[in-house]
């Protein structure tokens, strides 16, 4: 066997939980271990070892991004009452992805592998939609009030050094009804912004941006204002080097265009249309196993992983002795990702050959009808693998 490729900085790997735990372990052993001889920082965000450490070994792992630049992570379980009892936890912790997003001020991509077995509802997309939301605010940090009949209701705003208030009437309610108050910062808009173009410049795509800044001037067009001034100021002459652009449209136009477009385009959505469009998305592409996603910070560190959770009903079948046809596309591309971007970073060709070979390798097993259950049910046929004989498929086209 040939000589394995070297790395020099190491990749921050998070172990996780359940199928998604099984498979990690393959793909190193099948996929990695063989060819790369694999540098990482571990860190085991398995379920009983955050409820140990107090989820200290999140934070842990999340500085160690900060610290290193660039992480791969295995799908982990959310702590629940259902996964208290089960576990035998002391606690209920957060999630680690809401965790390491917090600390690294990060956005979150979401693209769908595409193969041309499989076949988006929307005929005429050739490449894939990424879909970029920005997580903070909004809708999901509002405050809502119900109101039980007739009476003012207002927003004020008390400048904390005493400077006068500032008062505006939301509605002089007539009869029962709701209101609700909503928030976001400039910093945070702005940190988006740079999130965006940062991915989008790696990943030479133009980025769409949209709001409703016709209706909703001052809120909608912060939005829009903040966006364009990053654009101009921080990114505009290294998008023009990448050869992309940026497009601002209204939201309902841009869902309009979307549609009719062919793909290969970053879609930067806010908050609210992220969380709807990033689901329409995945389920015009396909399946959720064949989804990647990677979680950008504003300084440009990249963590990678799987958008799907650690397929538990699977893990169930598995402990029972079932050799399941899990699909770890996602999980393969997550470490590809990786892959690449720590052999660009420090300077690797051959460490970012193998992980193009990798996701090649990968893309032809399926073209050539060796799939695992869920893709063969998509695409209408194919030769159903269990989830070792897929892996060792992939690994036969790797030599
Ligand atoms: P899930 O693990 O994504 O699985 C939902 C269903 O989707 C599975 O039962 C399976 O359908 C199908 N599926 C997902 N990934 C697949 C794959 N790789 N191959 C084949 N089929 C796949 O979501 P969940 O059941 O809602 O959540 C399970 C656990 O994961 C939870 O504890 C949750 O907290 C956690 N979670 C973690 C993350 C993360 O770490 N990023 C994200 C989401 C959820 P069939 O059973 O019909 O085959
Ligand atoms: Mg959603």
């Amino acid at each position: 066997m040939a000589e394995r490729i070297k790395m020099k900085t190491p990749i921050v790997e998070m172990d996780g939980d359940e199928m998604t735990r099984v498979l990690w372990a393959l793909i190193k052993e099948k996929l990695l271990s063989p060819f790369v001889d694999l540098k990482t920082e571990y860190y085991d965000l398995a379920i009983k070892v955050r409820d140990d450490t107090g989820d200290r070994v999140t934070v842990e792992a999340a500085e160690a991004i900060e610290r290193l630049g660039v992480g791969v992570k295995c799908a982990t379980i959310t702590s629940n009452a259902a996964r208290q009892q089960e576990y035998g936890l002391r606690q209920l912790l957060p999630s680690p992805n809401g965790t390491i997003r917090a600390i690294l001020d990060g956005t979150v991509f979401r693209r769908p592998i595409q193969v041309s077995r499989v076949k988006p509802s929307v005929s005429t997309w050739e490449k894939p939609i990424t879909i970029g939301r920005h997580a903070y605010g909004d809708l999901y940090k509002a405050s809502e009030m119900s109101i039980p009949g007739p009476g003012k209701v207002e927003l004020v705003y008390t400048p904390r050094d005493g400077g006068g208030e500032e008062r505006v009437t939301v509605a002089d309610m007539k009869s029962p009804g709701v209101v609700q108050g909503i928030h976001n910062y400039d910093e945070s808009i702005k940190n988006f912004a740079r999130a965006c173009f940062i991915y989008a410049i790696q990943e030479k795509l133009p980025v769409w941006f949209a709001a409703k800044d016709t209706i909703s001037k001052t809120y909608d067009g912060r939005f829009k204002d903040l966006f364009a001034q990053v654009y101009e100021t921080e990114y505009k002459e290294k998008c023009a080097a990448a050869g992309i652009d940026y497009f601002y449209t209204l939201i309902d136009d841009a869902v309009a265009r979307v549609v009719k477009s062919r793909g290969g385009f970053l879609w930067a959505c806010r908050n609210y249309d992220g969380d709807v469009m990033s689901d329409m998305i995945a389920s015009a592409a396909g399946s959720i196993a064949m989804m990647t996603s990677v979680l950008v910070s504003p300084s440009g560190k990249f963590e990678y992983e799987a958008a799907h959770g650690t397929v538990q009903r699977h893990y169930y079948r598995w402990q029972k002795g079932e050799k399941t046809s899990s699909n770890s596309v996602a999980l393969i591309f997550a470490w590809t990702g990786a892959l690449a971007k720590r052999a660009e970073l420090d300077g690797l060709p051959d460490l970012f050959s193998f992980a193009k070979k990798l996701e090649d390798a990968t893309i032809r097993t399926i073209e050539a009808g060796e799939m695992t259950g869920d893709l063969a049910l998509l695409s209408g046929g194919g030769k159903i693998l269990d989830s070792w004989e897929f892996i060792d498929a992939i690994a036969g086209r790797l030599l």
